[in-house]
């Protein structure tokens, strides 16, 4: 079972991205549960956003644990400033809060960037992740995801990401974990594209080093060239990444049974609140990657 999804345009409210995701043919979705460049470390959902969003994933079709949020991108967990680290940790603790209270899958947070030890920055970074998991019960899970390795960002490499989660508590470690995102892996330097080997090498090496596969991909295909550490999306086909790598990810065995977002460029960000019509490219994008399987 493939789980193809998007992070969906949300005007009109969560629900409505569930609509148009499942109006694009996918039965998986990303979305954001408040709004991305604040901190929202005071920001609760409210009952009746929560009783809208559930009924959308029940007419659709869209099971929770297919969904996942993606944190704000200003928390930066794995910063030395403890000012900054204080509000990044609470902010990621209202994230793990609102999705559960949403019953999705997970949440997927960019770990930030560092001078200094890495080892540190690991460490802050699982210091935050353990302080969200003790004080936020239920299934959600919080997941690192790789980043495209600019300037001093953490979580670039397999050894990273691992040295991460091995410093979650044992009672809490089933709740944590990570994601890959295409582009992410290209522009920091893993040649996804090279062959089906070389794909196949790189997941193995993230797997083997993290104890376990990822617990979902971002499918986005690179404007940026290899190693250029730029986070560029683009459409799949479109960028420095091709076709085929995709073809070769959705043949792993890795990429069952977990979301497989896109977060590809929309055509029409202006969408009105109330219209669930599905965005044309993503209409394209799942097309695409169907024929692939
Ligand atoms: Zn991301
Ligand atoms: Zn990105």
């Amino acid at each position: 079972m493939r789980f193809i999804g998007g992070h969906t345009i949300d005007n009109g409210g969560i629900d409505m991205a569930a609509r148009r995701a499942h109006a694009a043919g996918m039965t998986a979705l990303q979305i954001f549960t408040a709004i991305p460049k604040f901190y929202n470390d005071d920001k609760s959902v409210r009952p009746e956003r929560i009783e809208r969003f559930r009924q959308a994933l029940a007419e659709t079709g869209i099971r929770p644990a297919m969904v996942q949020a993606h944190a704000a991108y200003v928390l930066n967990v794995a910063t030395d400033d403890e000012t900054k680290w204080g509000r990044a940790a609470a902010g990621l603790k209202k994230e793990l809060e609102r999705s559960t209270a949403l019953g999705i899958g997970g949440v997927c947070f960019h770990p930030g960037s560092a001078k200094g030890s890495r080892e540190a920055a690991a460490e802050r970074v699982a210091r935050a992740m353990t302080e969200a998991l003790e004080a936020v019960d239920g299934a959600t899970r919080l997941l690192v995801e790789n980043t495209a390795g600019a300037g001093n960002t953490f979580g670039r490499s397999p050894a990273e990401i691992a040295d991460v989660l091995r410093r979650i508590p044992k009672a809490l470690r089933p709740r944590a974990g990570y994601g890959l995102d295409t582009c992410h892996l290209y522009a920091s330097g893993y040649d996804i594209a090279a062959s089906r080997d070389e794909l196949t090498r790189v997941l193995d090496a993230f797997e083997e080093a993290c104890g376990e596969p990822p617990a979902f991909f971002h499918l986005n295909d690179s404007e940026g060239e290899l190693g250029s550490n730029r986070d560029r999306h683009a459409l799949i086909g479109d960028g420095r990444i091709g076709v085929e790598a995709f073809r070769w990810l959705l043949h792993d065995r890795r990429s069952v049974g977990v979301p497989l977002l896109l977060e590809t460029p929309e055509q029409n960000p202006g969408i009105a609140d109330d219209d669930a019509s599905p965005d044309p490219w993503n209409v394209r994008m799942v097309e695409l990657l169907k024929e692939l399987l």
